[in-house]
Order: C-alpha cells, then sequence, then structure tokens
C-alpha cells in the first residue's frame, strides 16, 4: 500500500518538469544576494501532492492572494 503522505518518485519527476522554467528563470534574493535558496512559488490552493512537494522544499506556497516571483528559503522572505 502507498503512503499517502510521502510524494512518489514519479509524482515528484512530474512536478520537476513542470517548475523546470519557473526554477530557471528565479530572481536573485536582495537580501543574501543569491539565488542558491531561492525556490519557486505556488499560488493558489495546492493539490495534497503539491503540499508535499512543497514539505520537502522544493516550492514555496504562497497562499492565494499574493503573488511572488520565489521564496528565499536561506532568509526565509517571500521575493
Ligand atoms: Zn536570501
Amino acid at each position: 500500500m502507498a503512503d499517502n503522505n510521502v510524494l512518489s518518485d514519479e509524482q515528484r519527476k512530474k512536478f520537476d518538469e513542470s517548475y523546470k522554467e519557473k526554477r530557471s528563470g528565479l530572481p536573485v534574493c536582495p537580501t543574501c544576494k543569491s539565488r542558491d535558496d531561492v525556490i519557486p512559488t505556488v499560488r493558489g490552493k495546492p493539490t495534497h501532492d503539491l503540499m508535499l512537494y512543497a514539505e520537502e522544499g522544493n516550492v514555496k506556497l504562497s497562499g492565494c492572494t499574493q503573488s511572488y516571483q520565489g521564496w528565499c528559503k536561506k532568509c526565509e522572505t517571500f521575493i
């Protein structure tokens, strides 16, 4: 039986593929002047799988009201 709280490798690959373009166009963090810890933000209500993907630190969920270019994991701030 599949664990419902663990993202499957297959689904992760799909997400990696769909966020590849967004990842390559991420801005530099204005605080630490680096792009190393910047990940894409996802706006709107996430699916269960997307939430798991976000929990792994691949993307940052930004909620429904605001739109951002990215999230810096190091500074813990939206860009
Ligand atoms: Zn930063």
